[in-house]
């Protein structure tokens, strides 16, 4: 038997060491996720310092080696996704039922850009965007594809509305002649708490961060649809062109919810193309409170995200479609991959990607494993924690709570004792750091209405409220020690 044999699958040596590498490794996994605190607490510079000198020796040390080795090194100074007490980002616990589909897609390795390297990967795929056009209601001429999250999603989406656009109006061929003369004049509209990658997708679509137009929010963090209509006036008076309207399913920090419906009024009578941006918020079609998404069946298209409330790992999202045709702007065919005189399914004329994971069979898999309802009980579990969280927080007098949350959000700040605002902003940036060096928790920080604040975005099912009155018991521990009168004093 060659070493050759036991490196790769296909024999039964090869067999046999994956089978053994997978146990190590899972083991390892399993470790990294069972800790007391969720991060070491570990500074980039010490990390690297434990890292091996040579990433690439000449001769390699073993795999049993190389395992055990990252997992001593690497895995015990990872973030703990699946801690309880890890709550800053929409970054899941994964699924075991997404960790299943993550060990069967990676060994089976399919690649989504043709039928003849993925054979019923491709088709599962098209089965599984089918399955979310219904969810949202999108109809029968919906599709979609498999992203690698939001920001892919969301640039796509807007790449397809501005070549529309420059078609259909402009009578302008952007795929083969790229911006149009007008391009100054071509605007994307979305709320002031829309995420940054509309701002992102606008400058790598050549139109420049400022063809965003942000419109204010109401008091729910909602866009304010009186101030979308007159935005809308006056971008109609400055000669200006409306492409896109873009509404969010659930904003990053409130996970607010735009009024959706009245978006995609005021987007159909000006023709503008309507992306409902629900990278976040789009779980919310597997639960009871699917209503709250009202509008979004109204959508040219939609991003959604796997790797949040859907709970599988990363990278998994999907841009649904509301006609499949659009996809058309951004197709190109190539004799080797997607001839055009074949008949056989080739996603790669859907994808801004080439090579492409079959990420689709996580969400897949986890659906026929746990049904609509096993999902929506974990979101639903997230949203009423963070209502728990949020009642806690209002009821302790050392801080203040922001924001009723919407979905599984809560914004709030340490407020021990009187102070001036700049110094609370101070003491709360400073304790969110040290909590983070300190590793009993992990939060996250923002900024509302001008003051810094504290965030947590609960996405595990299994944190209690014990955890989280133990997180805030940890940041009052760790707020101690900052020395607010020096923090100021540096910063002036
Ligand atoms: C997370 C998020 C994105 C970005 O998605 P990625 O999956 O991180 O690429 C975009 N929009 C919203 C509303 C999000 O929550």
């Amino acid at each position: 038997m060659s070493d050759l044999e036991e490196r790769f699958l296909g024999t039964d040596a090869g067999a046999e060491a994956y089978r053994d590498a997978a146990e190590r490794a899972r083991e390892a996994a399993i470790d990294a996720t069972d800790t007391d605190d969720p991060f070491s607490g570990a500074e980039p510079d010490a990390i690297r310092a434990s890292l091996p000198e040579d990433v690439l020796p000449e001769s390699g040390i073993g795999l049993d080696a190389a395992i055990d080795e990252a997992a001593a090194d690497i895995l015990a100074e990872t973030v703990n996704v699946s801690h309880p007490r890890t709550a800053a980002h929409l970054h899941c616990p994964p699924t075991v039922s997404g960790l299943a589909a993550e060990t069967m897609l990676s060994a089976t390795n399919q690649s989504l850009d043709s039928f003849d390297q993925s054979g019923a990967a491709t088709v599962v795929e098209e089965r599984l965007v089918e399955t979310l056009g219904d969810l949202f209601g999108l109809g029968d001429g919906s599709d979609g594809v498999v992203t690698s999250g939001g920001t892919q999603s969301n640039f796509q989406a807007l790449l397809l509305a501005r070549d529309r656009y420059c078609e259909e109006r402009l009578d302008h061929d952007a795929q083969a002649a790229g911006l149009p003369p007008q391009a100054d004049d071509l605007r994307i509209v979305c709320s002031a708490e829309a995420h940054f990658t509309a701002e992102q997708s606008a400058h790598h679509l050549g139109l420049g961060h400022d063809a965003v137009v942000t419109v204010e929010t109401d008091a729910d963090h909602r866009m304010d649809v009186d101030e979308l209509d007159a935005t809308l006036d006056r971008l109609d008076e400055a000669g200006n062109e409306v492409v896109a309207v873009v509404g969010t399913a659930g904003t990053t920090d409130f996970g607010a919810i735009d009024p959706l419906d009245r978006l995609a009024d005021r987007a159909r009578t000006r023709d503008a193309w309507f992306h409902v941006d629900a990278a976040f918020g789009g779980a919310l079609a597997l639960t009871d409170d699917a209503d709250r998404l009202a509008g979004i069946e109204r959508a040219d298209s939609v991003s959604v995200d796997f790797h949040k409330l859907f709970f599988q790992p990363i990278s998994c999202g999907a841009l649904l479609l509301d006609e499949r045709e659009a996809f058309g702007y951004a197709a190109r065919n190539d004799d080797y991959l997607n001839p055009a005189d074949s008949a056989l399914p080739n996603l790669v004329s859907k994808s801004t990607q080439t090579t492409r994971r079959f990420d689709a069979l996580k969400p897949y898999l986890t659906f026929r494993a746990l049904g609509r309802e096993g999902i929506a009980e974990a979101v639903e579990t997230v949203c009423t924690t963070a209502n728990r969280a949020a009642t806690l927080l209002d009821s302790s007098p050392d801080f203040a709570l922001l924001a009723e949350p919407s979905l599984n959000t809560v914004l709030f700040r340490y407020e021990p004792r009187e102070m001036a605002d700049d110094d609370l902003d101070a003491l709360n940036t400073a304790a969110r750091e040290a909590l983070f060096r300190d590793g009993r928790a992990v939060v996250a920080r923002t900024e509302v209405d001008g003051v810094e604040a504290l965030k947590l975005t609960l996405m595990n099912p299994l944190t209690t409220l014990d955890d989280i009155a133990d997180t805030l018991d940890a940041l009052r521990d760790v707020a101690e020690s900052v020395d607010v009168g020096s923090l100021t004093a540096r910063d002036a």
